[in-house]
């Protein structure tokens, strides 16, 4: 398969509309169908979840919004292999086989190894996770091989020096924002993907949202260039036009998203010198403006022993930061985050669990401290006891 000659878009299945927020298990079937459906007619087939995505049910939602309802041929679909959850070798049988059943089908399209890094390098080399999926491949369960990957450059060169005749692909988290960033290396990363000659899927083009909700300074800019092209495609277009990226993925929670993300794609344009200029001014206002580079992707939450909602009180954070004047509202909102049942910054005993998790490796400890500090020190709302 020429794996640049693919459709450039995918559906990310990572945070799908649900009817509670706090529950990421009640999915909200009428708008997934709907999305779903929409996208499909629009003129795109694939789909990316994994196994641990909203509490470890996304793959069976999937199954039910997609694959119960349309034909297999109809639609590609990609799931993971949690790397931090597998054991041994039995284990990575035993996951497998339940996300083929999961799923409801007896083969993926696309199958990755997921967030792969420093953390599960050894136990993947030692459990030779690798040749498990060319395995799997060779059966005809999977038929593109692939590794998602939040570490760092030199980490990657030598797993794809080591075992790039297993990896077809790799996915890489590419956005502008964090083209340039230390701790994520968008830029380094996909340069030793080019010199394998590894195709590339994008995750995070947005970086969760930040990138759609740009300081209105940033907006200005872009809306002044082009009036019609809403803030997000020009991140989508962005990570899209870069050398050897084949798809870039997005998540999509209303209608008005999925119509502007397929129309971005079913006309694809790269982005043009004039456009790169506007997108480093981009860069440098919203640099001034973010606290924590958090993409929510709530990794960190399953571990955590306080059940603190780490990646809310980050958001509020950042919007905090962005605020003038002595009350911003996010202190009520976190006030009542802890109030429904979350530990606070403070109940953080600083076991470092979340920061093992986290892709964007963010000193959340640290961080919490500073949320600790904007909202809680002298908070005159009441708090739980
Ligand atoms: S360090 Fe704090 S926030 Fe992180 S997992 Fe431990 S208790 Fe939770
Ligand atoms: S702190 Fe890290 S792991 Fe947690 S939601 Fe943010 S980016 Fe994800």
């Amino acid at each position: 398969m020429d794996l640049m000659n693919e459709k450039k878009f995918g559906f990310g299945c990572m945070r799908m509309p649900v009817l509670e927020a706090g529950d990421p298990t009640s999915f909200d079937y009428e708008k997934i169908n709907l999305f779903f459906d929409t996208f499909l007619e629009q003129g795109f087939t694939y789909f990316d979840t994994a196994y641990t995505y909203h509490g470890y049910h996304a793959e069976e939602a999937v199954r039910k919004a997609l694959v119960e309802r349309h034909k297999r041929e109809e639609f590609q679909l990609t799931t993971k292999m949690p790397l931090r959850d597998f054991k041994d070798n039995e284990d990575l049988e035993r996951i497998f086989n339940e996300q083929l059943a999961n799923c409801g089908v007896d083969y993926f399209d696309f199958y990755l190894l997921h967030n792969m890094g420093h953390n599960v390098y050894e136990k993947c080399c030692k459990y030779d996770a690798f040749h498990f999926v060319q395995k799997k491949q060779q059966e005809g369960k999977i038929k593109v091989v692939g590794m998602s990957f939040h570490d760092t450059p030199e980490l990657l060169d030598e797993i794809l020096s080591k075992y790039g005749d297993c990896i077809d692909f790799v996915q890489l988290q590419i956005n502008y924002i964090d083209w340039e960033q230390p701790n994520v290396q968008s830029r380094r990363c996909l340069e030793i993907a080019n010199k394998y000659d590894k195709p590339v899927t994008v995750m995070e083009p947005c970086k969760g949202g930040t990138l759609v909700n740009v300081p209105e300074e940033a907006a200005k800019l872009m809306k002044e260039y082009n009036s019609e092209a809403s803030i997000a495609s020009w991140a989508l277009r962005f990570a899209a036009s870069q050398k050897g990226v084949f798809r870039v993925l997005s998540g999509m929670n209303t209608m008005e998203q999925v119509m502007d993300n397929t129309a971005t794609f079913k006309e694809f344009k790269p982005l043009n010198e004039e456009e790169n200029a506007i997108i480093d001014k981009v860069v440098e206002i919203i640099n001034a403006n973010t606290a924590v580079a958090c993409t929510a992707c709530e990794y960190c939450t399953h571990g955590c022993p306080k059940n603190i909602a780490i990646p809310q009180y980050f958001a509020l954070y950042n919007s905090a930061m962005r605020t003038t004047g002595s009350f911003s509202s996010q202190a009520v909102y976190y006030n009542n985050i802890a109030l429904a049942g979350h530990g606070k910054a403070s109940d953080c005993i600083k076991c470092g669990k979340c920061e093992q998790a986290c892709p964007q490796h963010l000193e959340v400890r640290q961080y919490l401290d500073d949320v600790k500090g904007k909202f809680e020190a002298n908070s005159i709302i009441p708090t739980r006891k």
